[in-house]
């Protein structure tokens, strides 16, 4: 399975990436993780995109994108993987398609968590509280809402109209989430 899952900040995405990558056996690649191992860490990359992330900005298109590109290399990426938090504009989406096109691979679907913009401040705030992200604060919670509206969400619509965007209802439980996800990759890969 060739998966994405996309979703604004705070629908859930990590958590259900895990699931569908523990049911899969396919690799969770999280730009964000990769970013925040590297703040962590004190890489060169860390130190290069720590302010950005403090911001709740966009690392670059071409740094981003030559960092997908690497993972992807990896053994473990042949057989499948989940993207989470990748691709987040127009041009990552291209550049993906390159990247999948030079193997020969195709994706299989694009999972979209749809989640009501107050419930996704509320589960923030909430997160905030023991999550130590120095990104999680209300201002910032609403900067990076309304980069993803801009930015992110129109790629619904492009995945949408090459038919692989599956919307999954991201309110409730996160085992109820979890069973929609299940429920809607059943139809994919029986497509
Ligand atoms: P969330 O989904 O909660 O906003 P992520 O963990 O996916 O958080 O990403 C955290 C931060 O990492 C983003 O706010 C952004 O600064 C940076 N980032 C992650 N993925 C990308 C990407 N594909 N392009 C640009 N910046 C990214």
């Amino acid at each position: 399975m060739r998966l994405i899952i996309l979703g604004p900040p705070g629908a859930g995405k990590g958590t259900q990436a895990e699931r569908i990558c523990d049911a899969f056996e396919i690799p969770h690649i999280s730009t964000g993780d990769i970013f925040r191992a590297n703040i962590k860490n004190e890489t060169e990359l860390g130190k290069q995109v720590k302010s950005i992330l403090d911001a709740g900005g966009y690392v670059s298109d071409d740094l981003t994108n030559a960092i997908v590109a690497d993972r992807l290399k990896q053994d473990d990426a042949q057989a499948g993987f989940l993207l989470d938090g990748y691709p987040r504009t127009l041009p990552q989406v291209e550049a993906l398609d390159e990247m999948l096109a030079q193997d020969g691979f195709r994706l299989d679907a694009v999972l979209e968590l749809v989640v009501d913009d107050e419930e996704l401040i509320a589960r923030l705030l909430k997160r905030a509280e023991t999550s130590g992200r120095t990104d999680d604060t209300e201002d910032v919670i609403r900067d990076r809402q309304a980069l993803y509206r801009k930015e992110t969400a129109p790629l619904a619509d492009n995945y949408r109209e090459r038919g692989l965007l599956v919307d999954v209802d991201g309110e409730g439980s996160m085992d109820e989430v979890t069973q929609r996800i299940n429920d809607a990759l059943g139809g994919v890969a029986s497509r």
